[in-house]
């Protein structure tokens, strides 16, 4: 019989896990009911059948419904398909969370990672008609009652990751928030770690990126507070207007405020939110950027813009645009309690060369894939952040489910590198139309999908095997380290003989700088005068080598230079993944 009390801790539970509204909310109501109802949620393969069977509440059937229609399709062959696959996936952003939510539903293990602990964006994302559609079908609106009523085509970052975020620990996806990832280590004999496939995010080891840069554009983003009054209810949102569609408009802003745009979108969500480009010419002119640098990072730097001149700027378009009919308009806070106000750079945009590749250490495979924005970076006001980036989840997700089919690895590599050309040129327009049949399955999203218009013979350069010889490869491969040791060996080979320089393990004996300074002047003699250097100095010292590496070699501090001359304890993960990317660094660049 159906239990419908409503007074059973359980239902008060899953109704509260359903509405909860930050993520720190999800996670600990999440796991009160997973206590409630004795349920360990790393049993990923039947956490939830099994919390189907022990939550018997007809709110939560509603959910079963539309999660079972989604993990019944034939693609996931019951859960069975990938149930031999570890992922790990960087980044619980939206792509991050949703490519989560398909490997759970291949049936594989899934971890996410992810740095911040709050879903602080209020900024709003436009989704394209296919990926209403998806959302719809993972119970957007059970968690989120106002998701696309009407006309409505957008949704708050932090909305889409907390349905996001729900979905994924129902499905069995274990998260740990305010987790960094800082680099992988590679296995070494001992670990004996087995096959491990993985879906790397922002520091993705081995991948390169394009740089597309266009004219300069830079774009401002604010938020107001939606107090849903009446009058706020009838100021109409511009889903987009370009200069070149209405002339006018931008005159008038112009003559009126002396602010010129080449588009401005607004959208009514949690938050009023609009976005927009402005021209550099009147960011001088209204005192928002102080002095004028071909080089943007230096054009948008904090010391180059007056914070009060952007608001005043952002609140004169968008009053403007609004008709001046938007009342109260009180700027939203940040996570960091500012008004939430920020301009951005779009002048040069990257996009990954390639969308996957695999590393081979002692005999275990680690299968890489980037999604999201981190594959190709989105320009916003066109969102096409989401739109992609759920394309990119569900690609990612079909090469996941080849490579546990047991599908040759260089193959399962073509075949994913083949769906990404078309990426770029996906629009709303020529995707293909019948939702109800979209799966991971490429072929039933894009238009004339070619699976082999790569072959596996053109990537040998995206399979990394240590002491594999690539012959496509300008720089000469050197072999890799697998082990601490090895690392160690190779640290204090290339120090020896320094004065007051002696490396005995991979922490302490970094302390003074001076053994990075040594390491350097091995390598690149001509950058460092060893004997002008302080034992003392320390902070120095370090700070040198540091900013040489970043600007040499490109490798950012992992610390800082005061932080590792005085820090009680240095962190050995850290300074692993740091010294490995010197000794790569060096090696590849080294003739
Ligand atoms: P993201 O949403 O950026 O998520 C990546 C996640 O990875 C983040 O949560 C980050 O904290 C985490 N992370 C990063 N490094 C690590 C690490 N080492 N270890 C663990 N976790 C890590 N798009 C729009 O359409 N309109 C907008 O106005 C807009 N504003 C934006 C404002 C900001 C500040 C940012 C960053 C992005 C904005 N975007 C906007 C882009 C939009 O958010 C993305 O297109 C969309 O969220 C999909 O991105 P994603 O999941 O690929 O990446």
């Amino acid at each position: 019989m159906v239990n419908q009390d409503p007074t059973n801790p359980s239902h008060a539970l899953f109704d509260q896990f359903v509405q909860s509204q930050t993520c720190k909310e999800v996670q600990r109501t999440f796991s009160e009911l997973c206590h409630h109802l004795q349920l360990d949620p790393r049993d990923y393969q039947s956490f939830y059948t099994k919390l189907k069977e022990r939550l018997n509440y007809w709110k939560a059937k509603a959910l079963w419904i539309k999660l079972d229609k989604r993990a019944q399709h034939q693609d996931y062959q019951q859960g069975k398909v990938c149930a031999k696959t570890k992922c790990l996936v960087l980044g619980a952003g939206p792509c991050g969370l949703r490519t989560a939510i398909e490997l759970a539903l291949l049936g594989a293990q899934v971890v996410v990672l992810e740095k911040r602990d709050s879903f602080s964006r209020n900024n709003v994302l436009h989704l394209w008609p296919y990926t209403i559609y998806d959302l719809r079908g993972l119970a957007a609106k059970k968690f989120y009652g106002k998701f696309c009523t009407g006309a409505l085509d957008h949704i708050s970052i932090r909305q889409l990751q907390l349905i996001l975020l729900k979905v994924s620990l129902l499905l069995g996806v274990e998260v740990h928030t305010g987790v960094e990832f800082k680099g992988f280590v590679e296995p070494s004999e001992a670990t004996g770690c087995m096959c491990f496939s993985s879906i790397c995010m922002s520091f993705s080891p081995g991948f390169r990126w394009k740089e597309l840069r266009g004219k300069l554009a830079i774009g401002i983003t604010c938020n107001f507070i939606n107090h849903h009054s009446a009058a706020e209810a009838q100021v109409a949102e511009i889903s987009g207007v370009a200069r070149i569609y209405n002339q006018k408009f931008f005159q008038d802003l112009l003559t009126e405020k002396g602010i010129d745009l080449e588009n401005i979108v607004y959208y009514k969500d949690a938050t009023h939110y609009f976005v927009m480009t402005a021209k550099k010419k009147s960011l001088l002119k209204m005192g928002v950027i102080k002095q004028d640098f071909s080089d943007a990072n230096q054009l948008l730097g904090q010391a180059n813009v007056d914070q009060d001149a952007l608001l005043r700027y952002a609140h004169g378009a968008a009053h403007f645009s609004t008709g001046h009919r938007l009342p109260n308009m009180q700027f939203a806070l940040n996570h960091a309690g500012q008004p939430d106000v920020a301009m951005f750079d779009f002048t040069c945009m990257h996009r990954a060369e390639n969308a996957s590749l695999v590393r081979e250490r002692k005999g275990k495979k680690l299968l890489m894939g980037l999604v999201g924005d981190c594959l190709v970076e989105p320009f916003w006001p066109l969102g096409t952040g989401i739109a992609r980036g759920f394309l990119a989840a569900f690609d990612t997700a079909w090469m996941v489910r080849s490579w546990g089919k047991g599908k040759p690895h260089l193959e399962v590599v073509a075949e994913r590198e083949s769906i990404y050309q078309l990426l770029s040129q996906t629009t709303p327009e020529n995707i293909n139309k019948n939702y109800s049949a979209f799966s991971i399955d490429p072929a039933t999203r894009y238009q004339h999908v070619n699976l082999n218009s790569i072959k596996a013979n053109q990537l040998q350069h995206l399979y990394d095997v240590e002491d594999h010889i690539d012959l496509g490869r300008p720089t000469k491969k050197q072999k890799g380290l697998s082990t601490f040791e090895e690392l160690l060996k190779w640290c204090q080979q290339h120090t020896a003989g320094y004065d007051r320089v002696k490396v005995k393990d991979l922490t302490q004996s970094w302390r003074s700088g001076l053994a990075l300074c040594a390491l350097i002047n091995t390598f690149r003699p001509h950058l460092i005068d060893m004997s002008s250097l302080k034992e003392s100095d320390s902070v120095h010292n370090n700070q040198l080598a540091f900013s040489l590496l970043e600007g040499e070699l490109g490798i950012p501090p992992i610390i800082s230079a005061s932080d590792m001359a005085t820090k009680e304890q240095i962190d050995k993960l850290s300074m692993v993944l740091y010294l490995t990317q010197i000794h790569d660094a060096f090696n590849e660049r080294t003739p």
